[in-house]
């Protein structure tokens, strides 16, 4: 598939502010994303990420900022834009009494070279729903529908808005699957979630967006690695007999880590766990003729980044 010349990021925002009235929706948000990636944009509910999206995509006009998708205008440039990119909205996208397959064909017949229809409706599990009208379809059937839709043009940007709300966990699997392909095939995907693990296992690079802006950005792993490791947080863990001497424990780690035993039998060691405190932990263990149970490595989730960041939870 073709792609924005190299060096060129797929999707530019830059100070991006949105109002609906009084109610700032997006506040100064700028973010990049590079070609060939995984892309999420995470937040909780109102965080403005249709929003963004929207005008990604040339349905909303930047207010104030400067936005640029494959180094085009979305408003200005929409005629050349709009054949390069796959677009699934958040609900909808579909006339209500429209047959499932027939939507589809529809969609496809627009594009010059098109997806074969029946290896999309196989993949996303809609061979059984066929000739059944849009509005009776599940939230999940048309969740799947809206997918394909949207990928049935072959684009090389897929903007998906929440793709697996309402999903069971197959649906939800299939939906990641097919995305990781699209990524292997070069295609660039931005969807928006507010499901952290879905970010956390599928994207690349994530934006955490709150209030209309990035607070937080970068690829999973430093989000959840950069250390603000508190001294209530406990890094590993396990159970053994009450009363172990835990001063002689902390006295085979570097300084700065702390063990504490809290309640009788179940022991955090805190502090940045890297594989040769493991080490040291069951050393000391061994040599004291303890066998740690249920021993376990602690490990930031964007959830926490979040709480951290903002003192609220995702949902
Ligand atoms: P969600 O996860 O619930 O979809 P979101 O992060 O996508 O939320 P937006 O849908 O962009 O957030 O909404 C951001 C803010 O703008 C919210 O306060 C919302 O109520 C408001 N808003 C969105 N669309 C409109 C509209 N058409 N008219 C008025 N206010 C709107």
């Amino acid at each position: 598939m073709p792609q924005p010349p190299s060096g060129e990021p797929a999707v530019v925002i830059a100070d991006l502010v949105m109002r609906y009235g009084d109610t700032v929706a997006v506040d100064g948000l700028s973010l990049s994303v590079p070609g060939g990636v995984i892309a999420a944009v995470l937040g909780p509910n109102g965080a403005g990420k249709t929003t963004t999206l929207e005008t990604c995509e040339g349905y909303r006009r930047p207010q104030s900022g400067r936005v640029r998708v494959l180094g085009l205008d979305p408003v200005a440039d929409r005629r050349a834009l709009l054949p390069r990119i796959g677009v699934m909205l958040q609900s909808g996208g579909a006339w209500s009494g429209v047959r499932a397959h027939e939507m589809l064909r529809h969609v496809a017949a627009l594009h010059a070279d098109p997806l074969p229809v029946d290896v999309l409706v196989e993949r996303l599990g809609l061979r059984e729903c066929g000739r059944t009208p849009y509005r009776r379809l599940s939230g999940g059937q048309q969740q799947r529908l809206g997918l394909a839709m949207s990928l049935v043009g072959r684009p090389e940007l897929l903007f998906v808005d929440e793709p697996t709300a309402g999903l069971d966990p197959q649906a939800r699997h299939t939906v990641w699957d097919l995305l990781r392909e699209l990524r292997s095939g070069g295609v660039t995907v931005v969807l928006t979630t507010h499901f952290m693990d879905e970010a956390e296992r599928l994207a690349d690079q994530v934006y955490v967006v709150d209030h209309g802006r990035v607070v937080a950005a970068g690829t999973p792993a430093a989000l959840t690695a950069a250390s603000t490791v508190g001294p209530q947080q406990a890094s590993l863990s396990f159970r053994a007999r009450p009363g172990l001497d835990i001063a002689s424990l902390e006295a085979t780690l570097p300084s700065g880590f702390q063990v504490l035993e809290q309640p009788a039998g179940e022991y955090a060691v805190l502090g940045p766990v890297a594989p040769g405190t493991l080490a040291r932990v069951t050393t000391w263990c061994s040599d004291h003729d303890v066998l740690p149970e249920g021993l376990q490595i602690g490990r930031r989730t964007l959830e926490d980044v979040f709480l951290e960041l903002t003192g609220r939870d995702l949902r």
